[in-house]
């Protein structure tokens, strides 16, 4: 089936240290498939990984004309693995997926049943994230709040990469040309015709996840920066307030020398004052260097991913 021409659905993987989650997955999806009685690709993507996954996944591809598997010459992150799979898929809808079956395969039915109806875009959204942790259902939602407030473009809640995508949205896609890919912003930034279902998220069948509190935090950034230039206006305005009160402040402080002659016991305020601005000043830049980071990364205009070999 390598080379069908009409191709229904491509399923987009994108695996990192995945060895122990794989087998599982491909019997699930090829159950799934059977129920939905149409021709389908996997395309595994293999994001570098450090483990037996790679082996797995030619074995897989040798073993089944379905699977396909890109293999990136490194670990590129999730973002531009899928990014990566996307580009080779070659079916009418395309739907991106974890291998930890965090996604239930189930929905694709739904998916497509949804498609068929003439939506383009169909969306899974989690209704209870109970399985993560605690700490990463409050920055997520933390994160959603923020960034829909200061974003043009808003992340609907609790809308992961799962999702199905018809092809005509699938070439919209490709064209974005940007390095720093934050999917989640990208996808909602397309539009379309949306449909959403509702599911629960499980936890991973086996494996750990690769997000730990770090690699989210820069995530969270980076869609905040990829969408929104609020943070760099904001300055303007806390600098003009922060000017408008320091203008009053000096006023009262020269009259009350005027009136009263100077005295020396202002050190505290001065201190305090220097300190406050010096802050504000340190994070402004840094709010700066952000998005000036991002200008010279996007400047130089290098590929998202490279692939290495094809199987
Ligand atoms: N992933 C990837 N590259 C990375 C990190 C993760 O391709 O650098 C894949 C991973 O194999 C999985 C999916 O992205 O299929 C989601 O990763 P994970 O389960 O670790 O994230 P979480 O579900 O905790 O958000
Ligand atoms: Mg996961």
């Amino acid at each position: 089936m390598k080379n069908n021409r009409q191709l229904f659905l491509s399923i987009v993987a994108p695996c990192y240290n995945e060895e122990a989650v794989i087998d599982i997955f491909l019997e699930k999806i090829f159950y799934i498939m059977q129920k939905l009685g149409k021709n389908f690709e996997i395309v595994f993507v293999n994001d570098g990984s450090r483990d037996a996954t790679l082996e797995i996944l030619q074995a897989k591809s040798k073993a089944f004309a379905e699977v396909r598997v890109i293999n990136l010459s490194r670990n590129f992150g999730k973002e531009a693995a899928l990014t990566a799979g996307i580009d080779t898929s070659r079916g009418e809808v395309v739907v991106p997926i974890d291998v930890d079956l965090q996604d239930p395969p189930e929905l694709i039915l739904e998916f497509v049943k949804k498609y068929e109806e003439g939506y383009d875009v169909v969306v899974g959204k989690r209704i209870d994230r109970s399985t993560d942790s605690r700490a990463k259902r409050v920055s997520a939602e933390t994160f959603y709040k923020l960034h829909n407030k200061i974003s043009d473009i808003e992340i609907p809640h609790n809308v992961g990469d799962y999702r199905l995508m018809s092809r005509r949205v699938v070439e919209e896609l490709k064209k974005l040309p940007e390095t720093q890919r934050f999917m989640k912003g990208i996808f909602a930034w397309l539009g379309f015709k949306t449909a959403v279902i509702e599911y629960k998220r499980e936890s991973r069948v086996a494996g750990e996840s690769s997000f730990n509190g770090w690699k989210l935090w820069n995530f969270a950034l980076d869609g905040i920066t990829s969408f929104s230039t609020a943070p760099l206006r904001v300055w303007l305005y806390l600098g003009m307030v922060l000017a408008f009160i320091a203008f009053i402040y000096g006023s009262w402080i020269i009259i009350k020398t005027l009136l009263f002659g100077a005295d020396s016991p202002g050190y505290a305020s001065m201190i305090t004052v220097i300190l406050f601005l010096g802050g504000i000043q340190l994070m402004g830049i840094g709010i700066l260097g952000e998005y000036i980071g991002r200008i010279y990364l996007e400047s130089k205009n290098r590929p998202i991913y490279i692939v290495e070999d094809e199987y």
